[in-house]
C-alpha cells in the first residue's frame, strides 16, 4: 500500500459520516410518532430498503411484528419518557423480502429545553446468532426434559426397584416400584431408612460391602432380604454402578434391586433335595456294601445257611437304589421335556393284573381288581403301569396294615378312570392339594418312610401328558383312593 493510499484510508476511517453509514450496527433516529428521520446504510441493508423508500415515509413501528408494536407502545415509549433511555430490548424486524431479522435494541431520548421527548436515537445490533443459540438451547432443554420424562416413565414401569444416590451414597431418586415396595410417602427415602429395611442377618455384610464400593468406586452386586410394607422379607439382588465425570470423579450411583426370592427359595429347595436324595441313596448303598462284605467272606463256603437270605437282601437294596435312580432320571427327563410316549391299544385288566403280581407274592395284601375285563385304552402301557405301580407301592408303604387293596376301573363319559384304594390311615384334608407337587412329603411323625417326594409328581406328569387327570379321595382313619383318568378318544 502506498503512503497516498494509507492517507486516503485514514481520512475514510475518521470520516464520521462514513463511520455512521458503514458501522457494524444499525443507527436510526425517529420522531415521537415513529417517523424515521435518519437511518444508516447498515440498517437499510438489513431491512432491504433504500433511504428514499424510508426517510420521512416509514415509521419505526412499520418494521416491527404485531407483538413488537404492542411492546413498543406499552413498554418502550413510557420507559423512554420516564428514564430517557432503554437497553437490550429484543425485537424482530420484518424485512422487505418478508424475512425476519433479530436485533438487540438500545435507545436514548432527545429532549427539548422543556424536557419533552422530541426524537429517539437508537442503535440496533444483529442478534440473529444469539437468537439461534437461544433457540438451540431451548430445543436441547425441551429434548432433555422429554428424555427425562421418558426415562422416569421407563423406570416406573420396570418391575425392579430403581434408585440413584449422590457420590456419598445418599438416595436422591427412587422409582414408583421402590416407593410402592416400602410404601414411601412423597417418594423420599434416606439411606438410613433403606438400611433399617434390610434383614438384620444381612445388614452388616451389606453396609461393609456398600461402604467399600463407595470408597473404591467399583460396581456393587449383593444379595439380601428386604422388608416390604407388609413386613415380609424378600430376597433381592442389589446392583449399583458409579457414573464418572470426565475428570474421573463419581457424579452419581445408579442402582437397582431385583426380586430373586423365588430363585433363592428354589435353590434352597434344591439343596434340601440333594441332601435328602443323598441320604436316601446312602442308606441302601451302605447296607448293600455291608452285605457284599459278608458275601465276600462266605464265598469260600457256598453251602452256608444264611447265603440265600443275604443274596435276597442284597437284591432288595439294589432294587431300592435302582428305583431311586429311576425316579431321579424320570424327573430329569420330565423337566427337559424328553418324556416320549409310545401309545397303543391295550387291555386294562391285564395291565393291572400284571402290576400287582409282585405285591401278591411279596406282601400280605389281598388285591381285588374290579372292572370290565374287555375294556381297552389307547395309552403308553409301560408308563401307565409305572403310575399304577407307584400308587400300589405307596399303599403298601403308607398303609401297611390295610390288609386289602382294591384296584377298580370304569368307563366314564369321556374318560376311563383307574383307582387304587387302600384302608390305611388316610391323608389330612389340608395336605391333599400338595400331594402331587414336586418334593412334597408328609411328615409322618415318628414313623420314618424312605422316599424323595417325587413319585406322585412323576405320576401326575405322565398322566397329564396323556391328557388325563390325577387325584385322591381320602378320609382320615378310613383310607385313600388314588386315581387317574385317561381320555377315551385318541389324544
Ligand atoms: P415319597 O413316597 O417318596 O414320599 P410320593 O410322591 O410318592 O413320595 O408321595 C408323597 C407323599 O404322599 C408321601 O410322602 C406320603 O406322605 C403321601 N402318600 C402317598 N400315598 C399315600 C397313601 N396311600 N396313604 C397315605 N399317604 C400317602
Amino acid at each position: 500500500m502506498t503512503s497516498e493510499n494509507v492517507k486516503e484510508l485514514l481520512i475514510r476511517v475518521i470520516d464520521s459520516e462514513a463511520l455512521y453509514q458503514q458501522a457494524p450496527c444499525g443507527y436510526i433516529t425517529f420522531t415521537t410518532d415513529g417517523t424515521i428521520i435518519r437511518i444508516n446504510q447498515t440498517l437499510l441493508s438489513w431491512l432491504g430498503h433504500t433511504a428514499e423508500e424510508t426517510l420521512y415515509i416509514k415509521k419505526f413501528g412499520d418494521f416491527l411484528s404485531k407483538g413488537g408494536q404492542i411492546h413498543y407502545e406499552m413498554f418502550f415509549r413510557p420507559m423512554l419518557n420516564v428514564s430517557g433511555s432503554v437497553k437490550e430490548l429484543s425485537y424482530e424486524l420484518h424485512t422487505k423480502q418478508g424475512t425476519v431479522f433479530h436485533v438487540l435494541f438500545g435507545a436514548v431520548a432527545i429532549k427539548d429545553d422543556n424536557g419533552q421527548v422530541i426524537a429517539v436515537n437508537a442503535i440496533l445490533t444483529d442478534n440473529t446468532d444469539r437468537k439461534h443459540y437461544e433457540q438451540e438451547l431451548l430445543l436441547a432443554r425441551n429434548q432433555a426434559e422429554k428424555e427425562k420424562r421418558n426415562l422416569q416413565f421407563l423406570a416406573d414401569l420396570t418391575p425392579d426397584l430403581i434408585w440413584t444416590t449422590t457420590p456419598d451414597g445418599e438416595i436422591d431418586y427412587i422409582n414408583a416400584r421402590f416407593a410402592d415396595y416400602f410404601q414411601v410417602p412423597g417418594r423420599t427415602f434416606t439411606q438410613d431408612q433403606f438400611l433399617t429395611r434390610i434383614h438384620q442377618d444381612d445388614r452388616a455384610d451389606f453396609i461393609t460391602a456398600w461402604a467399600d464400593k463407595l470408597k473404591c468406586g467399583d460396581p456393587l452386586s449383593h444379595d439380601l432380604r428386604l422388608e416390604n410394607h407388609n413386613g415380609e422379607y424378600k430376597w433381592h439382588l442389589v446392583k449399583s454402578v458409579p457414573h464418572y465425570s470426565e475428570q474421573q470423579e463419581i457424579l452419581k450411583w445408579f442402582g437397582s434391586c431385583t426380586d430373586i426370592n423365588d430363585h433363592k427359595l428354589a435353590l434352597t429347595k434344591k439343596d434340601e433335595f440333594i441332601s435328602v436324595a443323598s441320604h436316601e441313596l446312602k442308606t441302601p448303598l451302605t447296607t448293600l456294601m455291608g452285605i457284599l462284605q459278608v458275601l465276600e467272606r462266605l464265598k469260600s463256603n457256598p453251602s452256608a445257611p444264611m447265603l440265600g437270605e443275604f443274596i435276597d437282601r442284597a437284591n432288595k437294596n439294589a432294587k431300592k437304589i435302582n428305583s431311586l435312580v429311576g425316579e431321579l432320571l424320570n424327573v430329569g427327563q420330565l423337566t427337559a421335556g424328553q418324556l416320549r410316549l409310545n401309545k397303543e391299544y391295550f387291555n386294562i385288566h391285564e395291565l393291572l393284573d400284571n402290576c400287582c403280581q409282585y405285591v401278591r407274592t411279596e406282601h400280605a395284601f389281598e388285591i381285588v381288581i374290579d372292572g370290565d375285563p374287555e375294556l381297552q385304552v389307547y395309552a403308553d402301557a409301560g408308563r401307565i403301569e409305572q403310575v399304577v405301580v407307584n400308587y400300589i407301592n405307596n399303599a403298601v408303604k403308607y398303609a401297611p396294615n390295610s390288609g386289602s387293596l382294591t384296584i377298580s376301573f370304569s368307563k366314564l363319559t369321556e374318560d376311563i378312570k383307574i383307582s387304587v384304594t387302600d384302608n390305611g390311615p388316610g391323608i389330612p384334608e389340608e395336605k391333599i392339594p400338595y400331594l402331587f407337587d414336586r418334593f412334597y412329603r408328609i411328615d409322618h411323625g415318628g414313623s420314618q418312610y424312605a422316599g424323595l417326594g417325587l413319585g406322585l409328581y412323576i405320576c401326575a406328569e405322565i398322566v397329564k401328558r396323556h391328557g388325563g387327570r390325577v387325584g385322591v379321595d381320602s378320609e382320615l382313619g378310613k383310607g385313600s383312593a388314588f386315581w387317574l383318568t385317561l381320555p377315551i378318544t385318541k389324544y
